[in-house]
């Protein structure tokens, strides 16, 4: 959309173009780490990138960061794909940092001839006292002046296996006094006999993220990569590292930042969702309450409106706490339009129509989707016997009830206008039956005068011998506290709310039986609501996607 107005990362790039870098140059990425499934503060970042590649007709690489071989994995590497390609996004290459291992390892080899790098033969905890402090400047490694040929050979052993985990470092020979403490002698490369999912074995020595992510950048001619602003201050390294290997006839990537997001009532870091699914919280990284793509997805999301919601927050400068209602509301926004309308009763009283004869039957026609003309009509069985909410009557109320009372009138939805003429009890006083008469000529649609009468309410329903019994899963926020991992004397899993999981049996209409999984309604005057992966012909399982307006705010 050209007319819409330019956050500040478009600016960069328009005034990269406006001093001459050419258009067909322009290359983005986006690079998520395999370590876990992809959540809706990705999304941003997604939307952002590709959303650019769309903009500037440019590729886009989705390069897996995959240099930690402890936390990674393939089912995370299967898992954001279909992610991305869910949302609707289309990568020009598919890359990962672990294809450049061994250029990497040829330029770290440069680097040691050209005096540049060095091993480090120090404990972790004295590289790290040596350090210093952001006031006081570091003081240098006693290995800081090794020869040229015993980095060389050390380097080579480190790589062939022969030393253990922590033993050894390789670290860049940059400024122990710099102001910026990621330039006192970055390390490089740390050992680890892990095996990796897509280089297995081969290496044993495994590079840092800042010595990686630059170069990648680099070798895929990426000209803008954008990240997350915890990585300003990795700025001075990321060019540190390209100056020494940048050729001038090529695209030399820029580094910029923009905010994380943060979400209400949530938590997007892997490791904390990953807790979540590992002990047992969430029956999964796809469960409907997480705050993943996959979860959402499962939830009854659509790519659109996850798409319409990172635009429509667009990218800061400064991190925030965005209201997850937002998102509730650009799902909501999308499905009113597009999700077809079927009766359904979740919290069921029978309902008999005592003048309706005994043992017929008929099928109303019914509207799929009052916003969309070509989604058509289906047809609805009607009966003697129904189910209505139990909330829509009562035996008495004020005039402000526009649902079923004693002598009052509703319209049912598709049908007829029906009265309340009495009610049976339990002998806790709880309501087991209504009894009411219809008026035969007031059918929907048909034309008559009685079918044009005005009548306060509509109920849905659905009857009883043709009604299809559901589980029907209600949930709720996952944690209670609005910003569960924002607190310093306590821990987000401290928050988690009990009752996030509430499941129901319900009564649905019989058109439902052909639905498919992930097909999404609107069960009318209730909410949005579709098919789990769980349910089959025998046994329909659905999952509430959102209320139909806002519910939060009371
Ligand atoms: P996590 O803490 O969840 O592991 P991460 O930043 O380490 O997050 P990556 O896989 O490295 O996860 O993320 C891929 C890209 O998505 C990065 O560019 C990162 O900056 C961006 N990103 C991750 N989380 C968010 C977020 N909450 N808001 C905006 N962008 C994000
Ligand atoms: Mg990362
Ligand atoms: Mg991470």
């Amino acid at each position: 959309d050209v007319t819409k107005s330019l956050n500040f990362i478009e600016h960069i790039i328009e005034d990269d173009l406006a001093s001459g870098f050419p258009k067909d140059k322009l290359k983005f990425r986006f690079p998520p780490e395999p370590n876990g499934y992809l959540h809706i503060g990705h999304a941003s970042s997604i939307c952002l990138n590709f959303g650019l590649g769309l903009r500037y007709n440019a590729p886009v690489n989705l390069r897996f960061d995959d240099t930690n071989p402890a936390k990674e994995e393939q089912e995370y590497v299967d898992a954001i794909k279909r992610d991305v390609e869910w949302l609707g996004y289309q990568w020009a290459e598919e890359v990962y940092a672990s294809d450049y291992f061994q250029q990497l390892y040829d330029w770290a080899v440069e680097f040691i001839k050209a005096g540049k790098a060095y091993v480090d033969s120090q404990s972790a905890a004295l590289i790290a006292e040596q350090k210093g402090t952001p006031t006081e400047s570091g003081s240098n490694s006693p290995f800081r002046e090794r020869s040229v040929a015993e980095n060389l050979a050390l380097f080579a052993d480190m790589k062939a296996g022969k030393f253990s985990e922590g033993e050894h470092v390789l670290r860049a020979k940059i400024d122990m006094a710099s102001s910026n403490m990621l330039m006192r002698d970055p390390i490089m490369y740390r050992i680890l006999h892990k095996a990796h999912h897509r280089t297995n074995t081969d290496w044993c020595i495994y590079p840092m993220y800042d010595w990686t992510h630059g170069e990648s950048d680099y070798l895929e001619q990426v000209s803008h990569s954008f990240c997350t602003l915890e990585f300003a201050m990795h700025r001075e390294l990321y060019d540190w590292f390209l100056d020494q290997v940048y050729d001038t006839n090529k695209v030399r990537p820029k580094q910029r930042e923009f905010a994380r997001r943060n979400f209400s009532h949530t938590v997007v870091s892997k490791r904390k969702l990953l807790q979540l699914v590992e002990e047992g919280v969430v029956t999964g990284w796809d469960d409907p309450r997480m705050p993943t793509i996959s979860g959402l997805r499962r939830k009854g999301y659509t790519p659109e409106s996850i798409r319409n919601f990172a635009n429509t927050i667009g990218i800061a400068k400064r991190e925030n706490v965005v209201d997850v209602s937002l998102l509730e509301f650009s799902i909501r926004e999308h499905l009113n339009r597009v999700a077809p309308r079927v009766m359904a009763v979740l919290d069921p009283v029978k309902l008999v129509i005592t003048n309706y004869p005994e043992g017929q039957e008929e099928w109303l026609e019914a509207e799929n989707n009052p916003e969309d003309e070509s989604a058509g009509y289906r047809t609805v069985p009607f009966s003697r016997e129904l189910y209505i909410e139990k909330e829509d009557f009562k035996e008495e109320a004020n005039k402000k009830f526009f649902r079923l009372k004693l002598g009052g009138e509703v319209r049912l939805k598709n049908g007829y206008i029906i009265k309340a003429e009495s009610c049976t009890k339990d002998t806790d006083g709880n309501i087991t039956e209504i009894q009411c008469t219809y008026d035969p000529k007031s059918k929907s649609g048909s034309g008559t005068e009685e079918s044009l009468r005005k009548v306060k309410g509509t109920l849905h329903w659905v009857s009883i011998k043709h009604a299809i019994p559901a589980e029907v899963r209600l949930y709720d926020r996952l944690f209670t506290d609005e910003t569960p991992d924002q607190h310093k004397d306590k821990d987000f899993m401290d928050f988690i709310n009990p009752d996030s999981l509430q499941i129901i049996t319900g009564y649905v209409e019989p058109s439902l039986l052909d639905a498919n999984v992930e097909d999404i309604f609107q069960f009318q005057r209730l909410g949005y609501f579709n098919i789990d992966k769980d349910s089959t012909k025998e046994n329909l399982v659905f999952n509430k996607t959102v209320g139909l307006r806002d519910t939060w705010a009371k």
